[in-house]
């Protein structure tokens, strides 16, 4: 492969993600056929081009940042190039792959959308990457659909779910959002993907923030709006339609006031991420910190969706609570998801002040935890050498830790080897200083830094993935550990320590760009059970953190590799009341990933990853019994080993009184709307889907 031009590609790369798509005009699905063909000169030329040899994806990346400390850190680029040119000299040039693409040809079905015109549609051998095959974000999985349909309308996803009901089609169907789940929750091969973003969003990664929409969903499935209903103080009701991104919800909240109350509204909660849909998030009940919140699901007042009949159908939380408890979070069992009505709070202004402080201090180890139990160069990077420091530092942190916990948002992220912890947890300013919040926020120059901010954020992410991130490969030890306490350095110098007061929705979505960096990513959340006094019991946190890091740092002292080579990131949250939610039952959650940038290899990720999870999941409760813990519905799980146990069967187990709960309440909703669970399954599962819920094994999940 050629290498592009450095400054160009720079250039290219920052612009393609902060000015929206400045080729879009070339992308835009519309412009992949501008004039409508037959069928048969689409064949033709497919064909033709299929006969080419395509390179494939790349599977692996570069490493990443997780901010900047405001705008002085003019030294980010020459490190990152120093950094850059000490990963070129481990480069592998081999793995560039070639495939053979052969194409069956099919009929492009006339399906119609709502104003009569014709539903996009893409057979296979018409997908622009040439095979027909896709990728998700992480690159872990692949499909092939027979076809995906970009429809812009509600009329058009009835119309596709009604064709592909029919006896003659019999095709199953899925729907993805920005596919950033790392497991197969994607089309089996040979079915059908509903995507309600454009192509673009489907075949790249190429897309960034969306306010503006460029994401060639249809208007319908983009509005958002305040409606009434709501009789909770402080509270208001929003509708958000199928395919509206958290970037849209975000802008939408700081600039519109609702014409009722005259005021600003905020989601409570959400995922760092502003590029996800929140019918995806939705779906795989996904989260954001703080004891007191629950999931995204937990939010969700109303579905609309278009289910196995081709029919629009709701579930209202008011009027059928049991319900919702499954439609709020049903991995896209229930049909194609056109509107979520969410319940919001009234903005609120977070004090954040973001800080780092000693490994050891942040979340300090258990009480009782010996100096041998600590590996020599952990006791080296710590400067704790005597027992007797050891139980001081406890001692003088762990009370400050546990008041952290109780934050409105709580989180800690350790750059792997690194001596510091950054630790992110905030509450909300006094209600009364909300309008002089506000007016400084705006006038005071706030809003401009902080789009400033995103856009930086997001275009050096973009320069980071300029590192040819197929050429990248670990270097050997020693180096390793050099390379990773480099990279951690990096990373940690970059991180704002300063504190600011921004509206809910900026605080939420605090670093923008990662989405430019691919990672891979294991969460597993932990319950926090009460103690006798009623009060959660935060020290099964510092067990969990501590655990990962003594793993970690035992595998380098045994092997010099260090295959998690990322963060370990910790949130604190709630638990909740969707069926099938990692958290229902929880009193609190400590919830932990263990990410690693794409050049460590995903074998020896897993390895090391199922070694950390395999102690998670021997934890116990005050009473000796087996506490439930589990995996993030959205990361990566499937394929792991669990002490032995393969994940779906570790999955499933761990839900065993939810999923037969979740079919029931499933059935509920079918029967409401006139159909079975039966149809359900055969028209939006997958053999991921089958195999965890109705143990039929088709084979391609395994
Ligand atoms: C960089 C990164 C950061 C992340 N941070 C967090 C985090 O902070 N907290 C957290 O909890 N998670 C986090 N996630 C996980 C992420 O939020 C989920 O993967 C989420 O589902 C992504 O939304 P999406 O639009 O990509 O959905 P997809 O991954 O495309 O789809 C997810 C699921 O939703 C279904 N679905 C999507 N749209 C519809 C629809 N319209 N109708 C019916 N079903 C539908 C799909 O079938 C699938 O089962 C992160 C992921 C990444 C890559």
């Amino acid at each position: 492969m050629t290498r592009p031009n450095m400054s160009f590609s720079l250039f290219r790369l920052i612009c393609r993600n902060n000015l929206k798509n400045w080729e879009f005009g070339k992308e835009d699905p519309q412009n992949f056929y501008s004039e409508r063909v037959t069928i048969a000169q689409r064949q033709d030329t497919s064909e033709n081009e299929n006969c080419e040899a395509n390179t494939t994806q790349p599977n692996t990346d570069s490493s990443g940042c997780f901010g900047i400390n405001g705008l002085g850190k003019t030294l980010f680029f020459p490190l990152v190039i120093l950094l850059s040119s000490l990963q070129y000299g481990f480069a592998d040039n081999s793995n560039t792959t070639f495939i053979d693409n052969c194409c069956l040809k099919i009929t492009k079905p006339e399906i119609r959308e709502g104003n009569g015109e014709l539903v996009e549609c893409y057979p296979d051998y018409e997908l622009p990457l040439g095979n027909g095959t896709l990728m998700n974000w992480g690159m872990n999985i692949s499909f092939s659909p027979k076809y995906v349909f970009v429809p812009k309308t509600k009329v058009g996803i009835c119309n596709i779910v009604k064709w592909a009901a029919s006896d003659e089609q019999d095709l199953k169907i899925r729907v993805s959002g920005y596919r950033h789940t790392w497991n197969p929750v994607y089309p089996d091969n040979g079915q059908v993907l509903i995507s309600l973003l454009g192509l673009t969003y489907l075949m790249t990664d190429d897309s960034s923030s969306t306010v503006h929409d460029h994401t060639g969903a249809g208007k319908e499935l983009k509005e958002i709006k305040y409606v009434p209903g709501c009789t909770e103080p402080n509270k208001i009701y929003c509708k958000v339609a199928g395919a509206v991104t958290n970037d849209e919800l975000r802008a939408f909240c700081l600039n519109n006031q609702d014409p009722i109350h005259n005021s600003y509204w905020t989601i409570p909660l959400n995922v760092i991420l502003v590029e996800n849909t929140l019918s995806g998030t939705i779906s795989s009940i996904c989260h954001g910190a703080g004891h007191s919140n629950k999931t995204l699901s937990d939010l969700v007042e109303e579905i609309e969706f278009v289910n196995a009949k081709g029919e629009l159908q709701v579930v209202n939380k008011a009027a059928q609570p049991e319900l919702m408890r499954a439609a709020a979070g049903s991995f896209g069992l229930l049909g194609v998801i056109t509107s979520i009505t969410l319940k919001l709070d009234k903005m609120g202004y977070a004090l954040t002040d973001p800080q780092f402080v000693d490994l050891s201090k942040a979340i300090p180890p258990p009480i009782g935890t010996r100096l041998d139990q600590l590996p020599e160069k952990l006791q080296k990077d710590l400067c704790i050498f005597s027992q007797k420091a050891l139980d001081f530092i406890i001692l003088q942190n762990s009370e400050k830790f546990f008041d952290r916990c109780k934050d409105y948002y709580a989180e800690w992220f350790w750059f792997i080897l690194s001596k510091n912890c950054w630790i992110n947890t905030w509450n909300k300013d006094d209600p009364e200083n909300d309008n002089k919040n506000r007016c400084e926020w705006i006038y005071g120059g706030e809003a401009i830094y902080s789009s400033l901010l995103a856009w930086l954020q997001n275009g050096m992410s973009s320069f980071v993935e300029l590192f040819d991130k197929e050429n990248f490969k670990m270097p050997p030890p020693p180096f390793q550990e050099k390379f990773v306490r480099t990279s951690s350095d990096i990373i940690t110098g970059l991180l704002s320590t300063h504190p600011r007061t921004l509206p809910l929705p900026e605080a939420l979505h605090f670093q923008r760009g990662i989405r430019h960096i691919h990672v891979r990513d294991v969460e597993i959340e932990i319950p926090i059970s009460l103690n006798q006094d009623g009060q959660p019991d935060w020290t099964i946190c510092q067990k969990a953190w501590w655990d990962a890091i003594f793993v970690i740092y035992r595998h380098l002292e045994e092997t010099g590799t260090l295959p998690v080579n990322l963060t370990l990131e910790m949130r604190i949250m709630g638990g909740s009341d969707i069926t099938m939610a990692a958290q229902q039952g929880n009193p609190c959650t400590c919830s932990i990933e263990v990410l690693s940038t794409m050049v460590v290899p995903h074998d020896e990720w897993k390895a090391l990853v199922e070694q950390i999870i395999g102690r998670w999941i021997t934890y116990k409760d005050a009473q000796d019994k087996p506490l439930a813990i589990r995996t993030h519905w959205a990361k990566e799980w499937h394929g792991l080993q669990f002490n032995g146990i393969d994940a779906n069967d570790f999955v499933r187990n761990t839900y065993q009184e939810a999923i037969p709960k979740f079919k029931h309440q499933l059935a509920g909703i079918a029967a409401a709307g006139g159909y079975t669970l039966d149809d359900m399954r055969k028209r939006f599962s997958n053999s991921l889907w089958d195999d965890i819920f109705f143990h039929i094994r088709t084979g391609s999940s395994d």
